[in-house]
């Protein structure tokens, strides 16, 4: 059997071995236990079980339970496509590792006995490998941009998991949000509320900007406008409400920031 994914984990076990963490392309989060997958050894062969590699594994029928995780075990893994500059660029890197914490949080775990393949969760693994691919071809023409890139994450991200806030109406009186003027989004309750009924920011330009992102290919990211930080917090923070974390849990957030 064969599953493609895109590395967001690894642990070396044992001496030589590896555990390998992907996002498969059923948008589920496989684990894979890969004999000799440290490298080294006398030839001093390299891994390609890189971070945001996409590698295809061969998997044995059976599988080993290591620590409660239910690990396939693989035969041989080659290399789909690997990401050329993201590692030598440290925002790009870090916003990578930022993406994996997140789907490590939010993706739902492969059980290698499952063998009903559901196409539900496909759109999480699209996200992802859209967003590695547009981060590198940025970076290769020097127009890298963290806190957009981020942006289109986050938003298709959540649209995939299904946790879109519900933007129609004001979460208090109700009143349409098309017909208002000022509006504000409350990441940690997951919804917007007009300004009569809460006295905030005005948030109408950032839902815009959202629902905007929403409909836009990340092929055509150049096009799109420029997204400052401080947007992307609150759909970070509106993520972390959602999961029941808090964003200074998120160690790569915090490294985007040095
Ligand atoms: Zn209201």
């Amino acid at each position: 059997m064969e599953f493609e994914g895109i590395v967001t984990g690894k642990v070396p076990y044992k001496e030589r071995d590896l555990i390998v963490r992907a996002i498969l392309r059923n948008g589920l989060s496989g684990s894979f236990y890969v004999y000799g997958g440290q490298g080294g050894g006398k030839k001093q062969k390299p891994t390609l079980l890189e971070l945001g590699h996409m590698i295809k594994f061969r998997v044995k029928a059976s599988h080993r339970k290591i620590e409660g995780a239910e690990l396939m075990i693989t035969e041989s893994h080659q290399a789909v496509w690997s990401p050329q500059k993201i590692r030598f660029n440290v925002h790009a890197y870090y916003l990578m590792c930022l993406y994996f914490e997140l789907l490590n949080k939010a993706s739902i775990v492969f059980h290698p006995d499952d063998h009903e393949l559901s196409t539900e969760h496909e759109g999480i693994f699209n996200v992802l490998s859209n967003s590695l691919f547009y981060i590198d071809q940025a970076l290769a023409v020097e127009n890298f941009k963290p806190a957009k890139h981020l942006w289109f994450f986050m938003v298709k991200l959540l649209f995939h998991l299904g946790i879109m806030p519900e933007g129609q109406n004001c979460a208090y009186c109700g009143t349409s949000l098309n017909d208002v003027s000022r509006l504000s989004f409350i990441p940690n309750e997951g919804h917007f509320a007009c300004s009569n009924c809460f006295q905030g920011e005005n948030h109408l330009g950032l839902w815009q900007r959202w629902l905007l992102a929403y409909q836009t290919s990340f092929k055509q990211i150049d096009e799109f406008f420029d997204v400052d930080f401080q947007d992307t917090d609150k759909l970070i923070q509106y993520f972390c409400h959602h999961y029941h974390l808090k964003p200074v849990e998120l160690s790569s957030y915090r490294l985007l920031f040095k």
